[in-house]
């Protein structure tokens, strides 16, 4: 048989929406560039992709994502390399994974070609849309869900797959507070926790609106056995520094495997430094504190890179965090990252991929 190719369709605007525009100067996540890519899926198999003028989608309400949260999505980013040439950072980590989130939902994998090459189309067509003012980038969001027009419970038999791209400036310009919540959790053993999945983002809403009104900025989640162990922080994986070892919790099926978090983690091992992958409890981190071993705390994701992480509320115990102190790992790995994805580093690892 032979291998199918999936030509892609360019239909671009007729006029940019881009004149007149300060993209250095957006608000986060609502204004979109001038194209996205539409692909679908039906009869066993997927059709070519469409890249298209940014619109409606038309769609009926029995489809079954809107029912049963059939969806996932990504999120990575866009940047201006020193000569203006558009750079995605480990967009092939993103297409396995949007993978390995769709086949946890039972949903069919999306072909290399379609994701990666249609991406790269869209890039360069909307290239202009990559703002450049230090922190800022282009976000690109893949989503990907059912369009079945049934209310039978069972995985759908048609998708659609949508990439749109935003300009976005620095996400988290300050320091970070986050609180534990006892009341909620955000995954489970044998739950969606390691997907990408559209429903873990709605379950997550009640305990950050909570963790805000009290005056934080996200929710430290521990684990939804007996809530001993940390697990992430809002949107974000969770490292912290004690004693001078880098720590993060272990990928396990509850914690999402993030490619910033796997990009530091390949970091810090090159460099010699000592880096542990292990569960890291509460308790730990509270006797660590006490004793003066905490050294520094940050989250590490797409939006905001790392995002040093200042307080952390425990059961109405505030720890407040060293978070400008020369030669942290925050800083340090933030600023190497920015260099290797705008192009100022050498890029050993081939994680940039020009458009
Ligand atoms: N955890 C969760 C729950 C997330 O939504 C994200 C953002 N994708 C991350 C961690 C960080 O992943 P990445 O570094 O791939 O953005």
């Amino acid at each position: 048989m032979a291998t199918q190719t999936y030509p892609i369709e360019i239909k671009p605007v007729s006029e940019s929406r881009l004149r007149g525009l300060d993209i250095n100067n957006v608000p986060f996540g609502r204004l979109f560039s001038d194209h996205m890519l539409v692909a679908t899926y039906d009869e066993g198999s997927w059709n070519p992709a469409t890249i298209l003028p940014y619109g409606k989608l038309e769609m009926s309400p029995s489809i079954s994502a809107l029912h049963y949260g059939q969806a996932v999505f990504e999120g990575m980013k866009a940047y201006k390399g020193p000569a203006g040439e558009a750079l995605l950072f480990r967009p092939q980590a993103n297409f396995e994974r949007i993978n390995r989130s769709a086949a946890r939902l039972c949903m069919p994998p999306i072909p290399e070609e379609i994701f990666l090459d249609g991406l790269r189309e869209l890039v360069r067509l909307d290239a202009n849309w990559i703002p450049t003012r230090p922190g800022s980038a282009l976000y690109i969001r893949p989503i990907y869900f059912a369009t079945d027009e049934s209310i039978g419970l069972r995985p759908s038999q048609e998708y659609i797959l949508a990439i749109i791209c935003c300009p976005v400036g620095a996400y988290y310009a300050e320091p970070v507070k986050l609180t534990v919540t006892r009341e909620y959790v955000r995954a489970f053993p044998g739950g969606t926790g390691a997907a990408k999945a559209a429903g873990n983002y709605a379950a997550s809403l009640l305990a950050d609106r909570l963790a805000k009104q009290q005056g934080y900025d996200n929710v430290l989640w521990l684990d939804g056995v007996d809530q001993t162990y940390i697990e992430e922080c809002g949107t974000m994986n969770v490292f912290f520094v004690i004693d001078g070892v880098v720590i993060t919790p272990p990928l396990g099926g509850t914690i999402l495997p993030g490619i910033t978090r796997d990009s530091i983690i390949t970091l810090l091992k090159e460099q010699g430094r000592p880096v542990e992958e292990r569960r890291i409890a509460l308790t730990e981190i509270l006797a660590a504190h006490k004793q003066g071993r905490l050294q520094e705390a940050f989250g590490a994701g797409t939006a905001a890179t790392i995002a040093q992480i200042e307080t952390i509320a425990i059961d109405g115990v505030e720890l407040n965090l060293e978070v400008t102190g020369e030669g942290q790992y925050g800083a340090r790995l933030l600023k190497h990252l920015d260099e290797i994805k705008t192009g100022k580093r050498e890029d050993h690892h081939g994680w940039m991929m020009e458009v």
